[in-house]
């Protein structure tokens, strides 16, 4: 059997405080004299006919089709014991704690399992009017009006406290599912902007990115410093070896350049096996040095992707933003002077404008 784990405390954990429960009793003016007759409404109706009340309560729901539904699926023997206690114990000792959160936990289990506040509420009805036979056949007419007065009363009390609970479970079930989209929307927009082969930020994220750092850097008028990185003759990489363990060099060449940079730098596969690096209140020449250790990084250390481990290099290029640059101006200047270090010779670093500088 399913077992729910319910808190024990459900008055403070809602914020149903004595205050609140005093007023509430003394708004429907169940008083000290109300528990006298309730007693004589439980000694003398209910419990002398229990069994035949559950019994015609039951009767009366199964004629209805949606009832009958929860009830095929419900433990019967379990729904008959809390059926006969909520009876025996009708309305007694309804100014405690314990009533009400008795009350509570009812409501919140009946709203857990499904059971739709409306039928919670009729079903309560039918249950009523199932004593209300018994009141009628069982007591006398000039006493009766008292017994239904207080059974209206504790019918309210606890419809009451039922619709309270449904309404916070029903709140509880909503920020749940808010809190749940919140983390999945939060994990979709990370793997929209993650390269999936590297881990490291996708194009589509780069971008937005630069040109935020272009705006701040104009404000800020501090130097910012873009790198195009692109492996050397990688495609001979994937010829001799095979694509997957040109995948690999990708997936460690990401990691060399994440671990060359500063945390606050942000490093991008702008595509196949070229990378970006886009450096924030970077000058040129601290800038030249973090490239120069990628350089070293990549090309020093051969990749132990095969056997023999694989002699990989890098070229790059640098340009750092200058008044009136564009996203567009910015990363061309870097490609060119990718294209530079290529055309000299690879495994270097070229700056833009001065490509006499690498
Ligand atoms: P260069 O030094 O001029 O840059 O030469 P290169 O061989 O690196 O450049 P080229 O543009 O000729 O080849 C790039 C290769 O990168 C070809 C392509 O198959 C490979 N490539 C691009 N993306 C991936 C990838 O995701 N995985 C693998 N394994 N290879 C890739
Ligand atoms: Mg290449
Ligand atoms: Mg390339």
């Amino acid at each position: 059997m399913v077992s729910l784990k319910l808190p024990t405390h459900y008055c403070d954990t809602y914020g149903f405080d004595t205050q609140w429960r005093k007023a509430r009793l003394a708004l429907l003016d169940l008083t000290a004299a109300d528990a006298v007759i309730g007693e004589r409404l439980r000694s003398q109706v209910i419990q002398p006919n229990l069994d035949a009340i559950v019994a015609a309560f039951y009767a009366r729901l199964s004629d209805d089709a949606e009832s009958r539904a929860i009830l095929e699926q419900a433990d019967h023997a379990a729904l008959l014991r809390s059926q006969s206690d909520y009876l025996m114990y009708f309305g007694a000792d309804f100014d405690t704690l314990d009533y009400f959160e008795d009350r509570l936990r009812i409501g919140l289990v009946h709203a857990w399992i499904g059971v739709p506040l409306s039928l919670f509420l009729c079903s309560h009805q039918v249950m009523l009017s199932v004593i209300m036979r018994y009141i009628e056949t069982t007591i006398s007419g000039s006493e009766q009006c008292g017994l239904i007065s207080f059974m209206n009363k504790i019918a309210a009390l606890d419809t009451a406290l039922a619709g309270e609970v449904y309404h916070i479970a029903q709140m509880r079930h909503l920020e749940s599912s808010v809190s749940r989209l919140r983390d999945e929307r939060i994990q979709l927009r990370h793997a929209v902007g993650t390269d999936v082969l590297t881990g490291l930020a996708n194009r589509a994220s780069l971008l937005p990115h630069l040109t935020q750092a272009l705006a701040n850097a104009v404000r800020d008028e501090q130097p910012l410093c873009v790198i195009m990185a692109d492996l050397d003759r990688f495609k001979l990489v994937n010829d001799t070896h095979g694509h997957p363990v040109g995948d690999q060099v990708l997936r460690d060449t990401a990691v060399r350049l994440r671990t060359s940079v500063r945390d606050f730098d942000l490093v991008g596969r702008y595509g196949g096996e070229e990378f970006i690096a886009v450096l924030q209140n970077t000058s040129l020449e601290v800038a030249r040095q973090i490239a120069e250790r990628v350089r070293v990084r990549v090309g020093s250390y051969p990749y132990e992707v095969a056997t023999p481990p694989l002699k990989i290099t890098i070229s790059q290029g640098l340009a750092m933003a200058r008044e009136g640059d564009s996203v567009d101006s910015l990363i061309q200047r870097a490609d060119a002077a990718l294209y530079a270090a290529k055309e000299a010779g690879r495994d270097c670093i070229k700056i833009a404008d001065d490509t006499d500088a690498g």
